[in-house]
């Protein structure tokens, strides 16, 4: 911990892991005395370097990139990119320590990375955005591989910017390989990445609702953020007969009493996606929706809370409130965006509870479907896969099952989703020897 000190995120992430692991550990004895979680917190490898670029007025700027090679116990580092002003060392530990249990849960063979830069994309040309994705790759290409290191996107990294650093990844390296993923569909992207995060938050959730004889039919749906993640949770519990009836940014909330359908959904990617614009443009286009400014949704009424923006955007006092308001479940799509005190929360309620490690696996789930596509060298359809997404989410609900149940029947996802996470990763490492 001492090592750690000044990391937050870091030892909030590592502490909820321990809080379920030790205990496991107590009990069986074939992972004791390796110093396997000491193991696991530590990163087999951090690079941190300098990203030069050239802004349109001509001035030169600095920004700081990392990668976080986090354990490749199971399989090459994968994880995503992020860029936003708040990316430091803390937030991209948590996210990689996160990402090694969640690939674990995936059941296919990749270890845990992430990184990022500081880089703020808000109001950049899509000149600066090349320039600068060119420059970041330019350090990061020495590091990664198809068989080493393969990341994605994340927060601020879409498919345009995977565009721009595999276009440079390949020209440094005169080798086109499933380096990234998420990439364009014309250049070895799968069909459905774009969708999986989002569509696979909305899988566990159908799970987790089953579990209670329940589904989505005419179920009032708040979802945060209106980003990749958030857009297409949207649209997939629309699908499935959910109203959903928030959305959110950085800035507020839009509240649409009559549900966010197919048409206005559309609405919001064009502002999002096609002219990087804000939320609030929602109320232009329709008026008979409000917008909240400077808050976040969860005062909203409604039966299922999707949190799909950002880490910390659900406090205590939010988790009471949703509570209150008779929300029976909640499936995180990004990564811990409830706070520990809003987590107890929910567990004290025993209302239905995800954390993103198992609800937003299918992302990269989906990005190792690419990697495998890739290697093939050929594509498979929509459907097929779906169909892998679906049976992929399936049994992560039911590998949380399997380790979360209580003998009340209460299923513990946090608990579940741990432990199933640790014991793959931690059966490799064993295996691997000291290393
Ligand atoms: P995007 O950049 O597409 O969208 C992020 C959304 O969250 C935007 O609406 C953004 O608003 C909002 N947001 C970001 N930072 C903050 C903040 N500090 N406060 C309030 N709102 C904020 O990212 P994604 O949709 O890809 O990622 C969302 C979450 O899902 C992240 O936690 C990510 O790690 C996680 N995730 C993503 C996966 C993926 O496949 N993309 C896979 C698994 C997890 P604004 O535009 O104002 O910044």
């Amino acid at each position: 911990a001492k090592r750690n000190a000044n990391e937050p995120e870091f030892m909030q992430a590592v502490k909820e892991v321990a809080e379920t692991v030790i205990p496991f550990i107590e009990e069986n004895k074939k992972y004791q005395n390796k110093m396997l979680l000491e193991r696991m917190v530590e990163p087999e490898r951090v690079i941190m370097f300098r990203v030069t670029w050239i802004d349109d007025a001509g001035k030169t700027q600095v920004n700081r990139g990392y990668r976080i090679q986090m354990n490749s116990a199971i399989g090459p580092y994968k994880g995503g990119i992020r860029f936003h002003p708040s990316v430091n060392l803390s937030i991209l530990k948590f996210l990689a320590f996160e990402q090694t249990f969640k690939n674990s849960l995936t059941t296919l063979p990749m270890g845990g990375g992430k990184g990022g830069a500081d880089f703020d994309p808000k109001g950049k040309s899509d000149n600066e955005i090349m320039k600068f994705c060119q420059s970041f790759m330019t350090e990061l290409s020495k590091h990664i591989g198809a068989d080493t290191d393969v990341p994605a996107g994340d927060i601020g990294v879409g498919g345009r910017e995977v565009g721009y650093m595999f276009g440079q990844y390949k020209r440094l390296r005169n080798e086109f390989t499933g380096v990234l993923t998420g990439k364009g569909i014309t250049f070895g992207g799968s069909l459905i990445r774009p969708e999986a995060t989002g569509y696979g938050d909305v899988y566990f959730a159908q799970s987790m609702l089953a579990t209670k004889g329940d589904s989505f039919t005419g179920k009032t749906v708040v979802v945060s953020g209106s980003g990749n993640v958030a857009q297409y949770a949207t649209q997939k519990a629309t699908q499935l007969g959910g109203k959903v009836v928030t959305m959110s940014d950085s800035s507020g909330y839009i509240y649409d009493a009559d549900g966010i359908d197919a048409e206005k959904l559309a609405y919001i990617m064009e502002i999002k996606n096609v002219n990087y614009g804000r939320i609030s443009d929602y109320i232009t286009k329709y008026p008979n929706a409000t917008f909240v400014a400077g808050k976040r949704p969860w005062e909203v009424k409604c039966d299922v809370a999707l949190p799909c923006a950002t880490q910390n955007e659900l406090n205590e006092e939010e988790a009471k409130t949703l509570v209150a308001n008779g929300c029976i479940c909640v499936a995180e799509g990004a990564n811990m965006p409830s706070t520990p005190e809003a987590m107890h929360v929910f567990q004290n309620a025993k209302i239905l509870f995800a954390p993103g490690k198992a609800s937003n696996a299918g992302g990269v789930a989906t990005s190792g479907l690419e990697m495998s596509q890739n290697s093939l060298r050929l594509s498979w359809t929509s459907e097929e896969v779906d169909e892998r997404l679906k049976g992929i989410m399936a049994n992560i609900h039911a590998a949380c099952v399997k380790y979360g149940k209580d003998s009340t029947g209460y299923i513990d996802y946090v608990k579940g989703a741990n432990i199933a996470g640790f014991v793959k990763v931690a059966d490799a490492m064993l295996a691997q020897g000291i290393v």
